[in-house]
């Protein structure tokens, strides 16, 4: 068996947004409909009296499904992408790294903005939306397993476990709240913003990151 076969497959778990859009798209649907209620909400799941799940299925039931187009039109116009993501994505090709999207956002913005990427649709996991009711239902079909008790709404940690550790090197890329629970299981954790104070304080294996040419030029260092 050569060194080749005994090496571990890499694997990267990236966050949506605030990690590869530089905004919250989330939280600046909020700010531009301000439904009464959004912000207390956010502080909410912020200092964690509510879990991620409780709070953004709240929030978006504040909105009225009739302005669905609106509501569409604006997350996707409003997106910019980090810098140096397509070249993450040619790296990761390249070196033959598997690479997953794993967002707490919703389908509606999620997949139209990574239409512009040459991710396969099975590699991005998100939350869904159902726009049928009198108010926007967000719809989770990967919520947590019997193993995450976290309510996180998408489980970061349920896929990341599904990519066993002895067989693989498992990267967390990431900014906040929706990435903590991930963030423990991993062997390395690319950080921004507020994961990175988590970091800190649990003394993960992390690296700061301003954009994704960091994540490659470090990557390859680690090589
Ligand atoms: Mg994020
Ligand atoms: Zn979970």
């Amino acid at each position: 068996m050569g060194a080749e076969r005994m090496s571990k497959q890499r694997v990267i778990f990236c966050d949506f947004d605030g990690t590869i859009t530089v905004n919250d798209n989330i939280v600046a649907i909020m700010k531009h409909f301000q439904p009464p209620g959004w912000d207390e909400l956010v502080q909410q799941v912020i200092s964690k009296q509510i879990s991620v799940r409780e709070g953004v299925g709240r929030m978006f039931a504040l909105l009225p499904a009739s302005r669905k187009q609106e509501v569409i039109d604006y997350a996707i116009g409003n997106v910019t992408i980090r810098a140096g993501f397509q070249e993450l994505l040619d790296y990761c090709r390249r070196e033959n790294i598997i690479f997953y999207v794993t967002s707490g956002g919703i389908d509606f913005f999620v997949y139209p903005v990574l239409s512009a990427f040459p991710i396969p649709k099975d590699h991005i996991y998100c939350n869904g939306s159902d726009f049928s009711g009198s108010h926007i239902r967000i719809v989770w079909p990967h919520a947590c397993d019997e193993h995450c008790h976290n309510d996180c709404g998408m489980c970061k940690t349920a896929i990341i476990r599904s990519f066993p550790a002895e067989a693989h090197e498992r990267i967390l890329i990431g900014d906040s709240v929706t990435d903590f629970e991930g963030a423990k299981l991993v062997d390395v954790v690319f950080a921004r913003s507020h994961l990175v104070q988590l970091c800190e304080d649990l003394k993960l294996n992390y690296y700061p990151f301003d954009d994704f040419f960091d994540v490659v030029k470090r990557l390859e260092e680690m090589k």
